[in-house]
């Protein structure tokens, strides 16, 4: 079972660029670019990635940010992952960077929006990876910072594939910012939301019925509320789980205790991604095999989760064919 996941063709969903800066990478970078760290070699920089709680890992996901200076920077990191996703077989990646807070920094929207379309222009020449780039909004920064995030991105819509809400969930619904994702969908942008990670499930509701999401990230909380249960499962809304996200949270106190069995039990359209694959010290195949070697899902509802994920993206539909054929071919020599 191991073997087959780790080679099986994957698709990835849910993963944050600077998420996916293991500690070595941090902390060449941070030579390179002369930024004084304060921790004294990478082997103390590694014992700090083992976070105790929720404002350690965010401290350490900012420090990622600091020390990225340039726009090869940015792309250097996005490229060490795609070498990562070749070692995985992830076949097409959709994944997250925020231009917030380098705007903050004082760079261009265009610093993050360059690099990441660089990085998958070479990903798919050099690797045949497919995918592309989502910021989301920093809700805690509220609507008014994200109006300003979108009149930014707008002039560069063709280099964006979708736009999402992420950071601090709790009192920051996706109602707060519905009239900035309606002008989302009228650019043509695919519209997605971190929803019930930690908040309950009317912030899913929210993310439904005030911006019009297409597919969620995490979701878990839908499990309280039967009706939502019932409405995603007969709607098929694409849900993107990330287990050991949850785990290192402290969302559940093991990976065996995940809800991720019920939710399939349950016909939600769910898939495995890794979030902050570094921070997390889980990839996408790791997240897959801890779920299958620690729950009951079964090898037939991970090949289901692959499907899912293919179905769940945003590739072209002659695209989507192309990773279910792979995937098929390989469930059906090595099933
Ligand atoms: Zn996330």
């Amino acid at each position: 079972m191991i073997e087959f996941i780790k080679n099986m063709p994957k698709v990835e969903l849910h993963m944050h660029v600077e998420g996916s800066m293991e500690a070595e990478t941090l902390w060449q970078l941070a030579h390179k670019n002369n930024y004084d760290i304060e921790y004294k070699d990478v082997q103390e920089l590694k014992q700090a990635y083992k976070f105790n709680n929720l404002g350690e890992f965010i401290d350490m996901y900012m420090l990622g940010t600091r020390i990225i200076k340039l726009e090869q920077d940015l792309y250097d990191v996005c490229m060490i992952y795609f070498k990562k996703c070749v070692e995985q077989n992830i076949r097409h990646t959709e994944v997250h960077c925020d231009i917030r807070t380098y705007v903050d920094y004082g760079y261009p929207a265009d610093f993050v929006i360059d690099a990441l379309h660089g990085a998958f222009t070479d990903a798919k020449k050099n690797y045949g990876i497919t995918g592309g780039f989502m910021p989301c909004f920093i809700r805690h920064l509220g609507n008014d910072v994200a109006k300003q995030d979108l009149d930014l991105m707008l002039p560069f819509k063709d280099k964006i594939l979708a736009i999402g809400l992420s950071a601090k969930e709790i009192g920051f619904p996706p109602s707060l910012f519905k009239d900035t994702f309606k002008r989302v969908g009228d650019a043509g942008i695919h519209i997605i939301a971190h929803a019930g990670e930690e908040a309950p499930a009317e912030y899913i509701w929210s993310a439904i019925n005030d911006i019009k999401v297409e597919r969620i990230d995490h979701g878990i909380k839908c499990l309280d509320d039967e009706k939502l249960v019932d409405y995603l499962a007969e709607m098929q809304l694409p849900i993107t789980v990330c287990p050991y996200s949850n785990v290192s949270l402290q969302i559940f106190t093991d990976i065996s205790q995940h809800v991720l069995p019920t939710m399939l039990q349950r016909g939600l359209n769910v898939s495995i991604h890794s979030d902050d694959p570094a921070h997390f010290n889980a990839y996408l195949s790791e997240n897959i095999i801890g779920i299958a070697e620690n729950t009951s899902v079964s090898k037939k509802q991970v090949i289901q989760m692959a499907h899912n994920a293919i179905d769940g993206s945003f590739a072209s539909d002659a695209r989507k064919s192309e990773l279910t054929s792979e995937l098929d071919e390989y469930v059906a020599k090595n099933g």
